[in-house]
């Protein structure tokens, strides 16, 4: 088996009781094999990004310690949300059951459109960075600088 890599979970939901698909991908999460849940943080109430005109969002992080590979771990995830009612849509931002996205797995770096590592928008999103920081503050994601650094550095007028 692989060695067991830290990994992180960005969890979103905007649609049918987002707190009761928090709780069940929770669950679900912590029902992975070769993984130990490690953590979860506060689950934050966020403004919508993008599309402006769709409910309020729930969001949180989930710490996870697996020895499942990367696209492993992300077909897992992806089977989580379907599981969970998400339909894919034409618009890219829309509202959704469930959103979760593979936002760290220890130090990777990959380029892939299928799996991006670190993911391409954790630098800039508060809803992310804030309860990541609440989990990992001083860890370090590739190429940008320790979690609470980078949230300190957002942009308080560009960023939601
Ligand atoms: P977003 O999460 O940006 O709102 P989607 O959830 O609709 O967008 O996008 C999911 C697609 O993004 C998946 O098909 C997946 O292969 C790809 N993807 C690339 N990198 C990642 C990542 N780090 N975590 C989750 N999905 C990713
Ligand atoms: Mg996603």
């Amino acid at each position: 088996m692989r060695p067991p890599v830290d990994a992180f979970v960005a969890l979103g939901s905007n649609l049918a009781n987002p707190p009761a698909q928090l709780r069940r991908a929770t669950i679900a999460l912590g029902r992975l094999p070769d993984t130990r849940f490690v953590a979860g943080s506060r689950w934050y109430r966020t403004a919508p990004v993008g599309d402006a005109d769709q409910p309020q969002y729930l969001n949180a992080v989930v710490h996870l310690r697996t020895a499942l590979a990367p696209y492993t771990l992300l077909g897992a995830l992806l089977l989580i949300e379907s599981a969970q009612g998400r339909i894919r849509g034409p618009e890219r931002w829309g509202p959704r059951t469930l959103d979760l996205d593979l936002v760290l797995y220890g130090d990777l770096v990959l380029d892939d459109p299928r799996l991006t590592l670190p993911h391409p928008r954790l630098h800039e999103r508060r809803f992310v960075l804030e309860p990541l920081a609440e989990l990992a503050p001083d860890l370090e994601i590739p190429g940008r600088g320790r979690v609470l650094r980078v949230l300190m550095d957002l942009n308080p007028a560009t960023t939601g």
